[in-house]
């Protein structure tokens, strides 16, 4: 059995519905299919989720929320009339958005996400609808009945354990099921969302969930590349990942998977084949467990970079005789809930590493107060222009000298590393450089172990 989803891109107008019910329907072990909104159709459009913020903010600020309601109805009543559906299914979507607004939460973040939400709920039915019109047996799931239970964290959820059981009943109903992705409920019975991009997150819970064989995600490259195709003119195509290196790679700002949907998959060694819905005979890149992957022969697989990253360095002197300074330092942090990515440290000096948008300018400033009386440091500054650039690779274990060769490939290129940090089950090196030389570095790192 597969659990199948499909991105945006897959889900944008009717053309892209009948390729993805042709995907469906060739394989009849594609028996969950999880859905995005409808994303981009050209560069300059608009997703419906996007659409959907922005209706909520008409809402909330007591603008005209009719117009921005119907351009989002207008997008599911063209895939509608092109796909013969009949006003029915526009007529729902419809009264579903208008209902969302009329019942809103007072609270704004329980609000967004409920209008978020309707962008794949909204989808799913769609698709429902159109595999019943081909002749086939296909039902909408609704998240809360099928038993996807979230963390009451909005925006920004995580699954229940107690989901897992629940959704594993979903193998015993017939037909196609056709599951919207990006949210569930709380416990309180509120819609809750992933972060963005986690319709991705869905797929990995329910492959989990019902021990499917294969989790097939579908987007609109054949592969995965060894660098994003932004920054490198035909990146290498990398037909296997183990976990552990797309981890790395989408920690770092790879956009193919959203960087929570492997840790469902992960614990039961479920295979992830990424997919292209616009030419679905390419085999795709597949991720999979380091029992199940094959030596590699290159030492890097992949190489990715991304910015917005704050340092806070402090240095005091014979910090490394102070026991607990490590403890009170993050005791910091963790007061004021941020969660550090690195910290990387010498004898008598630490960097803490944290995500740029974890920290506004407020809440950097009380934590370095804290910093300077708390602990006495002779000096301590932040600055927020950071970059992380990940070189990835499990064959990197057993082969001597690379981190000589990136460092000699980023001295050619004139590019400062500001820091190295190399993680500890050796599948990775990052690198801290400026933002401003993210791009740099890829290139350079690229131009040593590909080229
Ligand atoms: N539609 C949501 C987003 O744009 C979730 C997803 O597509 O995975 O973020």
């Amino acid at each position: 059995m597969k659990v199948i989803k499909f991105g945006g891109s897959s889900m944008a107008d009717a053309k892209q519905f009948k390729k993805v019910a042709h995907i469906i329907l060739s394989d009849p072990d594609r028996r969950i299919v999880v859905v995005s909104a409808p994303g981009k159709r050209h560069s300059d459009d608009t997703k419906v989720t996007d659409l959907l913020i922005r209706l909520a903010e008409t809402a909330k600020n007591g603008g005209d929320t009719e117009t921005v309601l119907e351009t989002v109805v207008e997008r599911y009543a063209v895939i509608a009339a092109d796909l013969k559906l009949g006003k029915e299914i526009v007529n729902t979507v419809r009264a579903d958005l208008e209902a969302r607004i009329a019942n809103r939460s007072e609270q704004y973040e329980k609000f967004l996400d409920c209008m978020k939400a309707a962008g794949e709920d909204n989808s799913a039915k769609l698709m429902a609808c159109y595999l019943k019109k081909l002749g086939h047996e296909a039902a909408y799931v609704n998240p809360k009945e099928a038993g996807l239970f979230l963390s009451e964290e909005f925006g920004n959820a995580r699954v229940l354990d107690k989901s897992y059981p629940l959704l594993y009943k979903l193998r015993e109903r017939t037909g196609i099921l056709v599951f919207p992705g990006f949210f569930g409920y709380s416990e309180e019975g509120d819609v809750v969302t992933f972060s963005r991009g986690g319709s991705d997150v869905t797929g990995g819970i329910l492959a989990a969930a019902t021990e499917a064989d294969v989790y097939e995600n579908f987007t609109d490259v054949d592969f995965v590349y060894a660098a994003s195709p932004k920054i490198i003119e035909k990146p290498f195509p990398i037909p296997l990942f183990t976990y552990e290196e797309m981890r790395e790679l989408a920690y770092a700002g790879f956009s193919v998977l959203h960087e929570e949907a492997l840790a469902p998959v992960y614990k039961l060694g479920i295979p992830v084949n990424i997919r292209n819905t616009n030419n679905p005979d390419a085999p795709g890149t597949f991720i999979v467990s380091d029992k199940k992957a094959p030596k590699s022969t290159f030492p890097v697989v992949g190489i990715a970079a991304d910015t917005g990253f704050l340092n806070i360095y402090l240095h005091k002197h014979m910090m490394n005789r102070e026991i607990g300074f490590g403890r009170r330092l993050l005791s910091i942090l963790e007061d004021e809930l941020i969660s550090y990515e690195h910290m990387p440290s010498g004898i008598d000096s630490i960097s803490v590493i944290i995500r740029g948008s974890n920290c506004d300018d407020e809440k950097l400033a009380r934590v370095m107060d804290r910093i300077k009386n708390e602990l006495g440091v002779d000096t301590l500054h932040a600055e927020r222009d950071l970059a992380i650039v990940m070189l990835v690779g499990r064959g990197m274990t057993k082969s001597v000298g690379i981190a000589a060769r990136a460092t000699e490939a980023f001295n050619r290129a004139g590019i400062n590393i500001k820091m190295i940090n190399q993680g500890s089950s050796e599948v990775s090196i990052m690198f801290g450089v400026e933002s401003a030389d993210a791009n740099a570095a890829v290139q350079a790192l690229y131009g040593e172990f590909f080229d």
